[in-house]
């Protein structure tokens, strides 16, 4: 799945981590602070973008079809997860992004 740029991933999720112009991190249904108008990410490619997004694969089941779909499920998972921290075997949270994530 490619992603649809909707941007969801980049607003529902809560992010624990520092990352630029956020030192406290994100907290969930808040719009990251290095998000452009149309809720691209201005740290990709740049290496400050944080280890959390790193992970955040374009999946159907994560994305759904429309911004709204998306945030609902994404809203769903950081309340899941919240105050969780991963546990092997999870994915590696370094590895490159994917060509279609922006
Ligand atoms: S990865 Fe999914 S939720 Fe994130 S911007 Fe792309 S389509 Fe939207």
């Amino acid at each position: 799945m490619s992603c649809g740029k909707c941007g969801a991933c980049r607003i529902a999720p809560s992010i624990a981590s520092t990352l630029p112009n956020m030192p406290g991190g994100k907290p969930a249904g808040t719009r990251g602070a290095n998000l452009t108008d149309e809720n691209l990410c201005r740290l990709y490619g740049i290496g400050a973008r944080p280890a959390f997004c790193y992970g955040w694969p374009p999946l159907p089941e994560v994305c759904g079809t429309t911004f709204e779909e998306a945030t609902a499920k994404i809203t769903a998972l950081d309340h899941a997860t919240a105050g969780k921290t991963c546990t092997p075997p999870c994915r590696p949270l370094t590895q490159p992004p994917r060509p279609q994530e922006t």
